[in-house]
């Protein structure tokens, strides 16, 4: 797998199109456990619902995967998780977030996907996992950081996956 980093916390992968992503997200699946939190990082259309629907697709979810940019949260009953995933783009401040009661979604035992983590400021529960996505050439870099055991984890699982180590031997994007 072509990691440059260095750094046992974190993985760099270049994902050279939108069927890529769909990998990382999928090798994501087996890493999940009740209560994991994953904040999506990057501008709009960096993918992150892209990886989002690759990771619903490997978990066996057949139906479609909306952007939850409108409603906020999206909800998924799948392989025996409970799997939210929110979008926190609308957000014009971070009081909105406990406005709409969206703490309570982060204290069960819940999956916790989060696009615009940021927006929701100092109010959201600390993730263990971190993923940016950001274009690169005509395909996308991802940096993901492990934020604590869990996420360390996670990516120790992922640098064992043959799926992403098949399509991230490849070169980077021109
Ligand atoms: P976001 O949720 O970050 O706004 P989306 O997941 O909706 O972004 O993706 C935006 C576009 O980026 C989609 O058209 C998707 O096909 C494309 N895309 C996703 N990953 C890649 C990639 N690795 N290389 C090129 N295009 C990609
Ligand atoms: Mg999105």
């Amino acid at each position: 797998m072509q990691d440059d980093t260095a750094d046992d916390n974190a993985l760099a992968l270049t994902l050279t199109d939108e069927a890529a992503t769909m990998v990382l997200g999928a090798a994501l699946a087996p890493v999940l456990s009740p209560g994991l939190k994953i904040f999506l990082e990057g501008d709009l259309g960096a993918g992150k619902t892209t990886l989002v629907r690759g990771l619903l697709r490997a978990l066996g979810h057949v139906g479609k995967v909306k952007s939850p940019t409108y409603t906020l949260v999206e909800l998924y009953a799948i392989s025996g998780l409970n799997l939210y995933h929110f979008d926190f783009y609308r957000f014009k401040q971070p009081e909105e977030y406990l406005d709409a009661g969206l703490d309570e979604y982060f204290q069960g035992d819940a999956v916790c996907l989060v696009e615009w983590p940021a927006l929701a400021g100092n109010y959201l529960p600390s993730a263990d996992l971190a993923i940016r996505l950001s274009l690169s050439g005509g395909g996308r870099r991802a940096e993901l950081r492990a934020l604590g055991p869990r996420g360390l984890a996670c990516l120790q699982c992922l640098r064992r996956s043959s799926s992403l180590a098949a399509i991230c031997s490849s070169s980077p994007p021109q």
